[in-house]
């Protein structure tokens, strides 16, 4: 006895169903509209993005950094979150560097690294992560200062 086995071309997926991606109705402003299609990774809630020139639309996932407890005068300290950042595409961008998915890194609050490349975003997590090594040995060399210090 023969078993017919679907098509697996055909066949649904045997993978967990997972709802498909985010699409919605756009309006260009110049004239038309357009259907948009989330990338996997977008966590953007597009809420504003039912309209709006093509090039306007980005896609993007928000990363934390830590926070870090800067010296206030006011307040004593308060918490600053240092290395967080985005990934990010301009899908309708003209400029090659935005129109594929980058990040945009803020080492601390309201400054930026635009449009890292990986190879780019992976130099700076060398170089941030080579600090730390090198703070682990200040933070050896402060524990033995003050165990030498009377
Ligand atoms: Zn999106």
């Amino acid at each position: 006895m023969t078993t017919l086995l679907p098509d697996p071309a055909s066949a649904p997926s045997q993978l967990p169903v997972k709802s498909g991606p985010r699409t919605w109705l756009r309006r260009i402003n110049s004239g038309g509209q357009i259907v948009e299609t989330c990338p996997a990774w977008c966590t953007d809630t597009h809420r504003n993005d039912d309209s709006g020139y093509l090039d306007d639309l980005q896609h993007g996932a928000q990363f934390n950094g830590p926070q870090l407890h800067i010296f206030d005068a006011e307040h004593g300290s308060l918490p600053m979150p240092v290395l967080a950042g985005r990934i990010n595409v301009d899908p309708y961008s003209s400029d090659p560097r935005r129109s594929v998915p980058h990040i945009h890194l803020e080492p601390f609050q309201d400054e930026v690294m635009e449009c890292l490349t990986p190879d780019e975003f992976a130099e700076v997590i060398a170089q941030v992560r080579a600090h730390c090594d090198r703070l682990e040995d200040v933070h050896a060399q402060l524990v033995k200062a003050r165990v030498e210090y009377r």
